[in-house]
């Protein structure tokens, strides 16, 4: 029986493994991976460090062990370089294998902040296990972190650094924060609350170039004014891997295109996770990729149904001040009301009918979030 390949060994390669399992113990499933297959949580990545875990100790199991619970193969090491459609194989190592029914969960690709300078390769960016190892190891002895970008990794690495005792630069270019999750009033609330801890905000500010500076780095801004650090971290976005799937003649957009049953626009071929654009959206978060894999396994096992969102609220791991956000993205002429409550903040946004189309709260404000959700609208 030809197998159902999965390419990628992130949380949706992995979680449509375990799902497809639970429903399937026959079909033979192999796993093809370009790293080592380490199963762990990507999201502690970015809150690890102040609570003094080191790689290793994020590492749930190995690719190995993992093999053996859920019965499938795993490739570690082992990179798909190119796809045929018609005759339904991936090629690898030279050799091609043959599929069943093919699934792309190739995760995305830190954007490349692009900077001048003879520095500039000295700028890492943390986006899977690996690369927090290095991390962990380039940190030792240093004091002084460059963040470049104030989404919701460079925040919650800001946050994670600042708690374990490091002076961090955070330059972002928006005005506030957190610009696609925060409307402006708790985007300021957060930089206030951050500020008092030690965080020094370069808003409104790019990185144009990274200096060799004796041992140190010299980050030069936009503005002229340059910030000397031990290490710079760049944060600055993720693009989805598409490259594989766009030369192989699948449809894609900002994502690898897939319907509700998370086709891609030919036969025997889905994509999920990071790398796909469901429906029109990318939604780089756990909660919509272990829905996909819950759909996918169960089509995949014969059964019929079609995805759907809840409404999914995104909590952004920031101690100092913690942030949950739920609905609408925020819109620069949209009006949202901000209250204050009891050691908190509440921002929501109203249709014209009194319906509730978005929230982010702060603080104490956070428990809210199960009595906000249910008022939204589900999102697919
Ligand atoms: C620091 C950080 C914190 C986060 N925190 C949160 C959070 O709090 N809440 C939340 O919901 N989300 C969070 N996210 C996002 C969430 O972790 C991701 O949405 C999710 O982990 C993506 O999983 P994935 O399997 O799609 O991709 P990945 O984990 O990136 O996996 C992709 C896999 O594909 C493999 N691959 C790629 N190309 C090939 C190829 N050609 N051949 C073979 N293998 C290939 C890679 O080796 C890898 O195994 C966070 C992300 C980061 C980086």
């Amino acid at each position: 029986m030809e197998p159902i390949i999965i390419v990628g060994s992130g949380m949706a390669g992995y979680g449509l493994a375990r799902e497809f399992r639970k429903r399937n113990s026959e079909q033979p499933v192999t796993i093809l991976t370009a790293d080592d297959g380490a199963v762990y949580s990507k999201p502690l990545l970015s809150t690890a460090l102040a609570q003094g875990q080191v790689a290793d100790q994020l590492q749930q199991h190995t690719a190995e062990a993992l093999a053996g619970q859920l019965g499938v193969q795993i490739r570690t090491q082992t990179r798909v370089e190119r796809i045929d459609t018609g005759s339904r194989q991936v090629q690898v190592d030279g050799g091609c294998l043959s599929y069943r029914h093919l699934v792309l969960a190739l995760g995305a690709d830190p954007v490349d902040p692009g900077l001048a300078g003879d520095a500039a390769d000295r700028v890492m960016s943390v986006n899977d296990l690996q690369d927090y190892r290095r991390f962990r190891n380039r940190l030792q002895g240093k004091r002084r972190v460059v963040i470049l970008g104030g989404g919701l990794i460079g925040c919650e690495f800001a946050n994670d650094l600042i708690l374990a005792g490091y002076e961090v630069d955070l330059v972002h270019p928006r005005e506030w924060p957190l610009e696609r999750l925060l409307p402006p009033a708790l985007g300021r609330v957060f930089v206030d609350q951050t500020r008092e801890r030690g965080l020094n905000w370069h808003l409104q500010r790019k990185a144009r170039a990274v200096w060799h500076a004796g041992d140190d780095v010299r980050v030069e801004l936009d503005n002229g004014d340059s910030l000397t650090a031990d290490l710079v971290l760049s944060a600055i976005g993720l693009r989805p891997r598409t490259n594989l799937a766009q030369d192989a003649g699948l449809q894609v957009a900002r994502g690898i295109v897939v319907d509700r049953r998370l086709n891609a626009s030919v036969p025997a071929v889905s994509a999920i996770g990071d790398c796909a654009e469901v429906d029109g959206l990318v939604l780089p978060f756990v909660q919509p990729l272990l829905a996909q894999a819950r759909t996918l396994a169960a089509l995949l096992a014969g059964e019929d149904t079609v995805l759907a969102y809840p409404a999914m609220p995104v909590t952004i791991k920031t101690p100092i001040l913690p942030l949950v956000v739920g609905g609408a993205t925020p819109e620069p002429a949209q009006n949202w009301q901000t209250d204050t409550v009891e050691g908190g903040w509440r921002s929501c946004l109203y249709a014209a009918d009194g319906s509730l189309q978005g929230f982010a709260l702060a603080g104490a404000a956070t428990r809210e979030r199960a009595t906000l959700s249910r008022l939204l609208s589900p999102l697919l």
